[in-house]
């Protein structure tokens, strides 16, 4: 299995366009910035799935040799993309793929709901090409191309800003691919450490998991990353430090988040727990 990192920060990116704190200047001054999250994920290097569209998706095709189209022809190595959830930060690219001859749209019934009604991309998108809509249900297997297979964890119900008015459902996921006796999971907005997030890393080879925010306290006692759906790194390393069978990165990092920075002493703290920070472009191979 193939994984390539597309991009690693949470929505906004890093640095964010209107921010001037300590981190996003410090990724100005440095250059080392960082797309919003996404990666792409095949089984024998030539069918190649995205997972998730953020709005740096059309630069982060363009750095990745894998994914563009073979000389002399109008095509695309991309069989199909999955979304973690309906966030913006997760589904706006894809309507940089409308040129595409059709998209195969892989998301639970949720997520599928939520892009057709509250933020209806994929009506807007079938007027540009054909929209092939899949659903993905909790804990099923589904084939796909290259060897492939997928399995969803629902993960939490927690909406998109846009869709409040929308039923709570299956609103967050994350993926377990499996190939070859090999397998990675994906899992950028994970709320809490359930027994089904357990079950999906099981045994699993590699796993890039939610690191939006350092501490439960990041983002000030007011907004505390529970309460945005996101389980804080510091409160993960325990649980990854007792499972050496999986190596884990940290992904969707939030511009406040001191593991940005390398030299950061929060830095060391993951890498003593046997983890590490994912980067763009990162390429890795199961
Ligand atoms: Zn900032």
């Amino acid at each position: 299995m193939k994984i390539r990192i597309l991009g690693t920060a949470a929505g906004g990116g890093s640095p964010q366009w209107n921010c001037g704190c300590p981190e996003c200047e410090e990724a100005r001054a440095t250059g080392r910035s960082r797309t919003q999250d996404g990666v792409a994920v095949s089984g024998d290097g030539r069918a190649w799935y995205l997972v998730n569209a953020s709005p740096d998706l059309r630069a982060q095709l363009l750095a990745t040799a894998e994914l563009r189209p073979p000389a002399g022809t109008r095509d695309t190595p991309v069989r199909g993309i999955l979304f973690t959830s309906a966030e913006l930060d997760h589904t706006l690219g894809l309507l940089g793929l409308r040129e595409a001859a059709e998209l195969d749209v892989y998301a639970t019934a949720w997520v599928h709901e939520a892009l057709t009604t509250a933020f209806p991309l994929h009506t807007v998108l079938s007027g540009y090409t054909r929209v092939r809509r899949h659903d993905v249900r909790d804990g099923e297997p589904v084939t796909l191309a290259g060897g492939l297979r997928v399995t969803a964890t629902v993960l939490s119900a927690k909406r998109p800003r846009y869709a409040n008015e929308q039923a709570p459902g299956e609103a967050v996921c994350a993926y377990r691919f499996d190939a070859g006796g090999r397998s990675f999971v994906y899992a950028p907005g994970l709320a809490a450490w359930t027994p089904a997030f357990e079950k999906a890393i099981s045994d699993a080879d590699l796993a890039a998991v939610d690191g939006t925010f350092f501490t439960e306290d990041e983002m000030g006692p007011a907004r505390p990353a529970s309460g945005m759906g996101h389980l804080a790194v510091r409160e993960q390393l325990p649980l990854i430090h007792a499972r050496p069978r999986t190596r884990f990165l940290f992904t969707h990092l939030n511009n406040t988040n001191p593991l940005l920075r390398p030299d950061a002493p929060e830095t060391a703290e993951v890498v003593a727990a046997g983890a590490a920070v994912a980067f763009d472009g990162q390429s890795l191979e199961l």
